[in-house]
């Protein structure tokens, strides 16, 4: 069977193909200049194209369903190679800017949220993904291939970059070190140069893989799904806080090696009545202590059959407020996506329920 070209670094291209330079190439065609075929690599000799043809594919994920939002992120479910299905979302972050003759002044600004898994194993109560289970982890080159299959399909130029968030289905660092190689591919300069710094991986609190990502040294910025200030609810809310509860968190946190200018994102769901009020606020300023941090809040999006409900707008903005006025960086997360199916995993539920 062939294999898919997009799982390789450059590095282990550069053991299939002498002399090495010519990964160097192959990359540019990929990632710079999106070739489908080894056809289209005129650089290369010719008995090298077919031989890369006979061995390798250069598969992305099918896009087999769009959801656009009003606000313009799209939510992706993509279709693998083996008929699984995962999903990506493309968010905005800012609009392109064109001066009085239609130059564009300053480009638009995306990020792709990526899945690392085909379902997850982690089970946390809010979480559509979680109830399907976990099927399997995915490639590199299947991380990597949903840039790729998004940035064709917005006609996002091939040397534009997007920040990434691994925050989609899956829990990276339970495949972390397909995660850690899709960092790598995605940072070579031959190919899409998105800096690690531009990348930020996210996870539900699995202690020890935050301690071994730390010695790993990528450079990757991290977020931390904590959601729940005490041991009680945030196990009712995610179970695997029975194997590594907040303190274990909060220990490897600090132990993380983060760039100097940056800092380490805390996931907080708001739930109605649950987590909102502000003896939470107050521990959790307390939990963060010491930590470079920055909270982001995001309003619970309701599903169908939820046990949990949004938020009032005035308890977030008050929960907010005594953690800006306790010195902590907070923001809340716009509700990008709320007229689509915006909580991870639901996008695939709802096709599944379609059998599409
Ligand atoms: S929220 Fe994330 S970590 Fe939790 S079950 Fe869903 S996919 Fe897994």
């Amino acid at each position: 069977m062939k294999k898919n070209i997009l799982d390789l670094t450059r590095e282990e291209l550069e053991q299939e193909v002498k002399p090495a330079f010519r990964a160097k190439q192959i990359y540019q065609w990929i990632y710079q200049k999106g070739a489908k075929s080894f056809e289209e690599m005129t650089n290369l000799p010719k008995a090298m194209r077919t031989e890369l043809d006979e061995k390798f594919t250069i598969a992305t994920p099918k896009i087999l369903k769009v959801e656009q939002s009003r606000d313009g992120s799209k939510k992706y479910l993509l279709g693998l190679a083996d008929g699984h299905t995962v999903e990506s979302v493309l968010l905005p972050m800012k609009p392109e800017v064109r001066d009085n003759e239609g130059n564009i002044v300053k480009e638009a600004k995306y990020t792709v949220c990526v899945s690392s898994q085909v379902g997850c194993k982690v089970g946390c109560a809010f979480c559509l993904t979680a109830k399907g289970g976990f099927v399997r982890n995915l490639t590199p080159g299947e991380i990597v291939g949903q840039v790729l299959a998004i940035k064709e399909d917005n006609h996002i130029p091939a040397n534009r970059r997007v920040n990434i968030v691994y925050m989609g289905m899956g829990e990276p660092l339970d495949n972390l070190e397909n995660v850690a190689k899709a960092v790598k591919i995605f940072s070579d300069d031959h190919g899409l140069s998105i800096s690690p710094r531009r990348q930020t991986i996210s996870t539900s609190g699995l202690a020890p893989k935050i301690k071994k990502l730390g010695e790993m040294n990528l450079g990757v910025l991290l977020a931390i799904s904590l959601h729940a200030v005490d041991d009680v609810l945030r196990q009712q809310l995610m179970p695997i806080n029975k194997a590594y509860n907040i303190e274990a968190i909060m220990q490897a946190v600090r132990q993380f090696p983060i760039d100097q200018r940056k800092r380490v994102m805390f996931e907080y769901l708001v739930i109605k009545d649950v987590n909102d009020d502000l003896k939470a606020a107050k521990k959790l300023v307390k939990l963060l202590h010491g930590i470079k941090a920055k909270v982001n809040l995001i309003y619970f999006n309701p599903y169908p059959g939820s046990p949990f409900e949004r938020p009032d707008e005035e308890s977030v903005k008050r929960f907010q407020r005594y953690l800006l006025d306790h010195g902590i960086l907070c923001t809340v997360r716009e509700s990008k996506g709320l007229d689509i199916s915006a909580a991870c995993g639901q996008l695939r539920e709802k096709s599944n329920a379609c059998a599409i």
